[in-house]
């Protein structure tokens, strides 16, 4: 048996993979990897494939990163893990220091989680919590967009409106207010990104003006709805919601746990807008794809509705046994000195230009309905009918024919449905991301095959 086949068969009697059909691995095997160095994985018979997808997202600077790596010694030698609550340390400290440096203005406080779901319940049960210390207990619903995902646990499933992942749930779930996402992708003939944007917007005013006395907060992903296939909107949303949440009395709350840290060519997408939320969640690429951490900044405003004698029971009671974990804030500062020290988003810029001139070439292709792009992330969406953008039957899984071929070809790519995308590691060369075009574009012509 070979060496790959051994670790497979180990792996499906006992491990059950996420957000996988496991009998689809009768017909399409697992992938074993032994090692990752840079933008490459390695199986254990020595075949490569370039991490396209950034192992979901997570990873900014390659596997196996020098700096990260002796980061991590580092302070394993030091402390691996101490309660948050009472006891404090040095790596706690100062991630919350350069945080809130880099943040958009305004968000002085940080609260940590240990992964995107959990950033996004405290971020929920925070603005709740907020309004109810103020006064305001009438307050309790939420508003997010069509297309959105904000994660997997009970609350977060809730806020999103990705139907695959939430139907089969939804007995379990909170009820939400849902307005139309401002999603390019389905602007009219002739209509500007900012114009359906606009367009989009007049909705979300109506349910801020005829609910706000209910409403907590307007939760959104800004600039990209990954997991809803990679679709993307112009920053005016942003800034008009911005706006309006102040005007109302409603609480934003960014979503940039997968386009926070370079993804969209800025270091926070909300920054496009020129805005501050009331709240940012952050993880994946807080700790550069090694470890499990997730933080929730806020305001110093609303940390102050918490602040009292404890008789009063305003506290905010939560948390998590690895709340605030050292080795994750040690990786997570260690990122943030990368970003610091090597001019990551100027950089980012070429890559990114590569990435759309690798691909320009597909734009007139007849089962390609767009090719969009937000500075690091790139998404091909194929289509049945280009004319008016009929997307092929979900049952005929044509993105798993671009995965399946891509692995024939030293790649990673997993598409989302019918939308191919790169979103790689930022050390990936010119080159490896021509090669990725390249292999994209054979996958195509696989995929739109009867
Ligand atoms: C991945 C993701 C989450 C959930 O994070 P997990 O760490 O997987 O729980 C939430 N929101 C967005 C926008 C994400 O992409």
């Amino acid at each position: 048996m070979s060496l790959n086949q051994h670790i497979i068969e180990r792996d499906l009697k006992h491990v059950w993979h996420p957000c996988t059909q496991m009998k689809d691995h009768e017909t399409l095997p697992l992938v074993p990897i032994k090692r990752g160095q840079g933008v490459w994985l390695e199986d254990f018979e020595g075949n490569r494939y370039i991490d396209a997808v950034s192992s979901w997202w997570v990873n900014l600077f390659g596997h196996a990163n020098p700096r990260i790596n002796s980061a991590i010694r580092n302070q394993i030698e030091q402390l691996e893990h101490v309660i948050l609550a009472g006891f404090t340390h040095e790596p706690v400290i100062e991630l919350s220091e350069r945080l809130v440096e880099i943040a958009p203005a305004g968000l002085e406080r940080c609260f940590y989680a240990d992964n995107g779901s959990s950033a996004i319940e405290v971020a929920l049960k925070m603005s709740y919590h907020y309004w109810r210390n103020s006064g305001r207990p009438r307050k309790k619903n939420f508003v997010n967009l069509s297309n959105s995902y904000h994660g997997e646990t009970l609350g977060a499933l809730a806020l999103g409106d990705v139907s695959l992942y939430k139907d089969t749930y939804q007995p379990l779930l909170m009820e939400v207010i849902t307005a139309p996402s401002p999603d390019a992708f389905t602007r009219e003939p002739g209509e500007s990104w900012e114009e359906v944007a606009l367009r989009r917007f007049e909705e979300m005013e109506r349910i801020l003006a005829e609910q706000h006395e209910e409403i907590c907060a307007v939760v959104v992903e800004p600039l990209v709805q990954c997991a809803g296939g990679m679709r993307m909107y112009d920053p005016i949303y942003l800034s008009r919601l911005r706006d309006a949440c102040n005007r109302y009395g409603v609480h934003l709350i960014a979503d940039e746990i997968a386009v926070g840290f370079g993804r969209t060519g800025t270091l926070f997408a909300c920054e496009q807008a020129g805005i501050s939320p009331d709240f940012l969640c952050l993880s994946k690429g807080l700790t550069a794809g090694y470890l499990p951490l997730s933080a929730v900044l806020t305001t110093d405003h609303i940390y102050q509705a918490f602040y009292d004698d404890y008789e009063t029971l305003r506290a905010f009671l939560h948390s998590h046994s690895y709340t605030g974990n050292p080795i994750g804030c040690a990786v997570a500062l260690e990122t943030l000195n990368i970003f610091r020290d090597e001019n990551v988003i100027a950089h980012n810029r070429e890559l990114a230009q590569c990435m759309a001139d690798s691909v320009a070439h597909l734009a007139d292709h007849p089962h390609v309905g767009e090719i969009r792009q937000h500075g690091m992330i790139l998404a091909i969406e194929l289509v049945k009918d280009k004319a008016n953008r009929t997307p092929f039957p979900w049952q005929e899984r044509r993105g798993l024919r671009v995965y399946q071929h891509a692995l024939t070809r030293e790649s990673l790519l997993r598409p989302l449905g019918n939308v191919l995308y790169f979103m790689p590691p930022y050390v990936i060369t010119p080159e490896q991301i021509r090669h990725l075009a390249q292999v994209a574009s054979e996958g195509i012509e696989l995929a739109v095959k009867d």
